[in-house]
């Protein structure tokens, strides 16, 4: 068969290659993976199992439930003071990765420019080449701790987007932006008229500081689109879960697409995910809080390695500068000599080149011995 030529352009997922490489070895220790090592809160693996019990195996609304739907606006306005209308400002996806795709496939003209915020996760570059438009990297740097400033966004052209995609907390940094850093990006976006879609899907996991969204900046709301999901935060990612929140006009027509495409996000999953917003923040607090001791000893232990290692603040993520000048050379050396798996930055986009992405989702006698192991390798 003929394959299209915009799905053959994309190359197959760096990230994949290490997991495949990790498969054929024993007694391996995975820092690469983005995914958490927990299982969703049993309350809501309970509301699941509970639900099939019932015989609730049908399709949900085309938007999610409204149940579902009132819970993530609550939720939503109560942590981050987004406010959305539940009726037709939230639409719920299979995954969150659903919503991403389905906002490229809404805002972008064929041949449109979208100005992609990196090293980023690895998602954006294909969705933007699939739904007809050209990728603008947009290279955060490590001087600035990966945030998006208004003077790098400038330098990289993306005044002539149409649209900006970024995620904070970042993965593969870990960085995260303060309201007042956000202001930055705002006034680019205004001054630009730049539609924002804004990943923050780590927005549960920030340790040293409250996250913020810029959709509650001046005249932000409008013109973002904010993703989130039930993946990384609840430790839900294999139930397929997230969510859009946008003006209505946006929303509606990105459920135009699901509509057809997908019809409902997975009926169990939302049954689960409305037993997590009720009564999982304590669950959540605990997983929050071994994040965060598990990155201070990252942190701590890469420092006295003297690997340069910027001080990450939010998702599960380290992102050490690599000691070696080719980062996949050293991945590879790493796994094969010591069997811990990490993934080189290089596969993240622009600025990623020359360090290395350290997820901490790892138990933490693992965790230990896998640092004890990069160690002695480095040395
Ligand atoms: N955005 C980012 C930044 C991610 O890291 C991930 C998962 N790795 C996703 C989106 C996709 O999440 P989901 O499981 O909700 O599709």
């Amino acid at each position: 068969m003929k394959i299209a030529d915009r799905v053959e352009r994309v190359p197959p997922s760096g990230i994949r290659r290490f997991f495949e490489l990790a498969e054929e070895m024993d007694d391996i220790i995975s820092l690469g993976v983005g995914e958490p090592d927990f299982s969703a809160p049993w309350a809501a693996r309970d509301a699941a199992i509970t639900s099939l019990e019932q015989g609730k195996t049908s399709y949900t609304a085309n938007r999610g439930k409204r149940e579902l739907r009132e819970l993530i606006a609550e939720t939503m306005d109560r942590r981050y003071d987004l406010t959305y209308d539940p009726d037709d400002q939230i639409l719920v996806t299979a995954g969150a990765s659903e919503a991403i795709d389905l906002a490229f496939r809404t805002l972008i003209e064929p041949g449109d420019t979208v100005a992609v915020a990196q090293p980023c996760y690895v998602s954006y570059a294909p969705g933007v080449t699939f739904a007809g438009g050209e990728v603008l990297p947009v290279r955060t740097r490590r001087e600035d701790d990966f945030k998006l400033t208004y003077e790098v966004l400038e330098a990289s052209g993306a005044a002539d987007a149409e649209v900006l995609v970024y995620c904070y907390p970042n993965n593969p940094t870990g960085a995260t932006m303060t309201r007042d850093e956000l202001e930055e990006v705002a006034a680019f976006a205004r001054e630009h008229d730049l539609a924002v879609l804004s990943d923050e899907i780590y927005a549960g996991l920030t340790y040293e500081h409250e996250h913020a969204s810029i959709a509650t900046l001046d005249g932000m709301r409008e013109r973002t689109i904010v993703f989130n999901g039930f993946s990384k935060e609840y430790a839900m990612t294999g139930l397929r879960l997230g969510y859009a929140l946008g003006p209505t006009e946006a929303i509606t027509a990105m459920n135009r697409i699901h509509q057809y495409t997908m019809l409902s996000a997975p009926t169990t999953a939302q049954h689960a995910a409305i037993e997590a917003l009720q009564s999982s923040d304590g669950a959540v607090e605990e997983m929050r809080t071994q994040y965060d001791r598990r990155r201070k000893l990252v942190l701590s232990r890469f420092e006295e390695m003297g690997l340069d290692c910027f001080r990450a603040k939010g998702a599960f993520y380290a992102f050490p500068a690599c000691p070696w000048d080719d980062g996949n050379e050293f991945a590879e050396a790493l796994l094969e000599e010591t069997g811990v798996a990490v993934v080189p930055g290089s596969v993240f986009g622009a600025g990623g080149d020359g360090h290395l992405r350290v997820s901490y989702a790892t138990g933490m006698d693992d965790l230990k011995e896998a640092l004890d192991r990069i160690e002695r390798f480095i040395e």
